[in-house]
């Protein structure tokens, strides 16, 4: 049987970056980083679409959720910068602070973490699930599906969570810290795509408009974003919508007021239908110009031909949301292990030398680069915590 002093179970955003830190910090240090799929990094490649939305300089506790968000905002401490200091490149931020590298290829950013932990002398197992951890003489044994066990000092599940599973997250993993004592709190997709009553929406397939989205749970207001709104044949996506996702993940009761043309006001539009009813425009046509087309014939078919509904209605267009695409669509999970017994260090409050990190962890970010800081930190906060014995 192999032996590791450290044992990274999956290769995503934060054990890669756990596995680094380790290495950066003690080269003598065994590390292997076991991976389910066939490439290492496979998810971190594909985020931000394709380029990499690694942080955002507006950092908040309120970007954070589950019951981790006070855990996550301690251990990430403020620096949105941490990257810089991961990758061997530079890095821009964009109008609504969220970090780039400069040259836009998440890829390059895995090829920079494989290139130094290669150097480093870290080892790699992949395609290789680890499905099943026990303990023996203070040690970890790993079962790992190729059939070859391995031994560690300590290991870190930084196993992700249940969003798209192509990525090897599907949700199996969770068991690992479960059997080890561990808790898991309900899981719900976030960062998502959501299905809404479709019967105003039918003509809209394909459009796309900026609006301002509010979140309603009841008729209690839980979020609001603005950004763009895409119609689909099941409901709405686009920016606006993920980000108000996060608000109505696992609520009940929730709808969507989607006002089009947020920089104009109700009474702009309202003088502008009356102008031209006064011109004869047929019902149909109140809104040409002003709005899309058929965003506008929607408007007015609900509204009927007062000018004061239809510009309230284009201002608060609702749709009842009915659920989400689903955990194969969603970018985050929310819910996961239960931070209660996780300290600050990252280490489990219930087994010695058992880290848990990133996604796995009852911790979800906002849409904006904050899943992947959170990823990043929790798995540099869990190396610096082994390079220290355990005490930081
Ligand atoms: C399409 C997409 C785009 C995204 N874009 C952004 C973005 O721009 N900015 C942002 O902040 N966040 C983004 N996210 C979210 C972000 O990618 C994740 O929150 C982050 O990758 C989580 O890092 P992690 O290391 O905890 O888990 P992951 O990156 O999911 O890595 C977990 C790894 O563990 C492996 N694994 C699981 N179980 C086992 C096992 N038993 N044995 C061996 N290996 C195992 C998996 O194969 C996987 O590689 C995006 C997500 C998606 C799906």
């Amino acid at each position: 049987m192999q032996n590791f002093d450290v044992a990274v179970v999956g290769g995503g955003a934060a054990g890669l970056t756990c596995a680094l830190e380790l290495k950066r910090g003690n080269s003598n240090i065994s590390v292997v980083v076991i991976d389910s799929c066939d490439r290492l990094g496979k998810k971190l490649a594909a985020t931000g679409n394709g380029q990499g939305n690694v942080s955002n300089i507006n950092l908040s506790v309120r970007n954070y959720h589950g019951g981790g968000a006070q855990l996550a905002f301690n251990v990430i401490g403020g620096d949105y910068k941490l990257p810089e200091r991961l990758f061997n490149c530079l890095f821009t931020a964009d109008g609504e602070g969220r970090m780039y590298p400069s040259g836009r290829q998440a890829s390059a950013l895995v090829d920079s973490l494989m290139r130094e932990l290669s150097m480093l002398g870290a080892r790699f197992i992949y395609p290789a699930t680890v499905t099943e951890i026990s303990r023996f003489n203070g040690a970890f044994v790993l079962t790992l599906s190729t059939g070859c066990p391995i031994c560690a000092g300590a290991v870190v599940l930084a196993c992700g969570g249940k969003a798209q599973r192509q990525f090897g997250t599907n949700g199996g993993s969770y068991v690992l810290a479960q059997k080890l004592g561990h808790t898991l709190t309900p899981l719900v997709p976030s960062l998502v795509q959501l299905r809404t009553d479709t019967s105003h929406i039918k003509t809209l397939k394909g459009i796309r408009a900026d609006c301002k989205v509010r979140a309603f749970s009841g008729d209690r207001l839980c979020g609001s974003a603005r950004g763009d709104v895409i119609f689909t044949d099941y409901g709405v996506s686009g920016n606006a919508v993920f980000k108000i996702s996060s608000a109505v993940a696992g609520l009940d009761d929730c709808s969507l007021a989607i006002e089009f043309l947020p920089d104009v006001s109700k009474e702009e539009v309202e003088r502008d239908v009356r102008a031209k009813l006064a011109l004869g425009y047929p019902n149909s046509e109140l809104l040409s110009g002003t709005l899309h087309n058929q965003l506008g014939r929607a408007v007015i078919k609900r509204a009927g031909g007062d000018p004061d509904k239809i510009a309230s209605t284009l201002k608060n267009f609702v749709l009842p949301v009915t659920g989400t695409l689903g955990f194969d669509y969603a970018q985050v999970t929310r819910g996961g292990i239960d931070c209660a017994d996780v300290g600050e260090d990252m280490q489990s409050k219930l087994v010695k030398n058992l880290y848990l990190v990133g996604e796995y962890l009852d911790v979800d970010g906002d849409c904006g680069g904050y899943n992947l800081l959170w990823a990043f930190a929790s798995g540099v906060r869990a190396a610096k915590s082994m390079l220290s014995g355990g005490k930081s």
